[in-house]
């Protein structure tokens, strides 16, 4: 199978560090607020692919982390007057909730952030042993300086020097003004605590992690120092992934901490990027009252993974006439047993093909339209056993 890798600009082909075992790594929600179509398109495209391995015979360890704390989940906690924790839970709940409507499996560990804190601190203290990192009134940064080879997922996507660096990281959550680092691009590892503020224990006071080294530590802790796949959307390669690749590499010494790294394309809205902060969200709860979730989900398979793409009802309504349609050739060939060759060797080489969902859909689609009319059982089962591997419930 060939798959893109954002670090190489290029389609590699995948082969497991391990035979036929997968290690995947998917960076989770952040709860503090409902479940979108651009989350749903990310973890919906992972779904996919993990299942098509699976269908392939590899075994797929997959694991996604929470991010139960940090400045959004305490401003809002403060806004609605419940604690972190309930509003960490609560959201990760409805998450669940949404993904598990739309088919999506659950990851196989799903780790908390706050909860694993000690295994944070440990790649911490090798990183401040080895030079790279330093502490400054009670918070832990990585110095970018003292890293030559930090960067290469950031240049690889576009940002070649320090400057378009900073200008995307301040977009992106970095704080240039804090006082105690001492470069503006460096990045916290552990943050101090602040008045009033949850905290856990370290050997540098009270505090929080930062964001970057809590999907460093909790994909090292259950996947091992170096995995097949890193996926994320794309708004995650910088900061987020460049920062965790420096860390991590830094901390076993083996490269690369990650194969291949995956992006997703971002979701638009009103031909802007869909986000919280702007509030042009389609959410994957709304949807569900109008649309089935195979609809949602052929919606989503219909872009190529790696692609900004809009979603208009007209696609919704497109989808909902294909469930219908697979439908049809469900009631013709259900519980049957054939076989079509060429249908099935025409889906292997859209999927092995950077993982080619919206060719695949079409090769379905048109497969089906034929099953409607000449009633062929042996396509009309095969179409259902694909369909299944693209996780769709038909
Ligand atoms: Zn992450």
């Amino acid at each position: 199978m060939k798959l893109f890798n954002t670090l190489s600009q290029s389609l590699e082909d995948f082969v497991p560090l391990d035979d036929r075992k997968v290690r995947i790594y998917v960076c989770g929600i952040t709860p503090y607020d409902t479940t979108h179509l651009g989350h749903a398109f990310t973890y919906v495209s992972f779904d996919t692919l993990m299942r098509y391995l699976e269908f392939r015979g590899y075994n797929i360890n997959y694991v996604q982390n929470v991010t139960d704390i940090d400045d959004d989940i305490l401003r809002k906690s403060r806004e609605l007057g419940v604690t972190w924790d309930e509003l960490g839970r609560r959201e990760t709940e409805r998450y669940l909730r949404d993904m598990d409507a739309l088919n999506v499996r659950r990851p196989n560990v799903y780790p908390r952030a706050t909860e694993e804190t000690p295994a944070m601190i440990e790649i911490v203290q090798t990183l401040m042993a080895e030079g790279y990192a330093y502490e400054s009134g009670g918070s832990v940064y990585f110095s970018v300086k003292r890293d030559p080879e930090f960067g290469h997922l950031a240049r690889a996507i576009g940002l070649n020097d320090y400057a378009s660096m900073l200008a995307i990281a301040n977009e992106r959550g970095n704080y240039p003004d804090d006082t105690r680092k001492r470069d503006p691009l460096d990045f916290v590892l552990w943050q101090a605590q602040a008045p009033g503020e949850p905290a856990w224990p370290s050997p540098w006071g009270p505090g929080r992690p930062g964001w970057h080294i809590e999907c460093s530590a909790m994909s090292m802790k259950y996947l091992g120092p170096q995995i097949d796949i890193h996926g994320g959307g794309a708004d995650l390669a910088f900061p987020h992934h460049t920062c965790e690749i420096a860390q991590s590499e830094h901390f076993t010494g083996k490269v690369p901490f990650s194969r291949i790294w995956m992006h997703t394309g971002m979701v638009h809205q009103d031909g802007e990027k869909m986000s919280k902060s702007l509030g042009n969200l389609t959410l994957v709860s709304d949807l569900l009252k109008t649309y089935s979730a195979d609809a949602i989900r052929i919606t989503l398979q219909n872009h190529h993974y790696r692609y900004p793409w809009e979603c208009f009802p007209e696609d919704l309504q497109v989808a909902t006439e294909t469930v219908a349609l697979f439908q049809q050739v469900r009631d013709i060939a259900g519980g049957q047993d054939g076989q079509d060759h060429l249908l099935h060797g025409q889906f292997i080489a859209a999927m092995e093909n950077d993982l080619n969902t919206p060719q695949a859909m079409f090769l379905l689609r048109q497969a089906a339209e034929s099953v409607a009319v000449n009633h062929d059982v042996n396509c009309g089962a095969e179409i259902l056993r694909l369909t299944k591997v693209l996780g769709l419930i038909v």
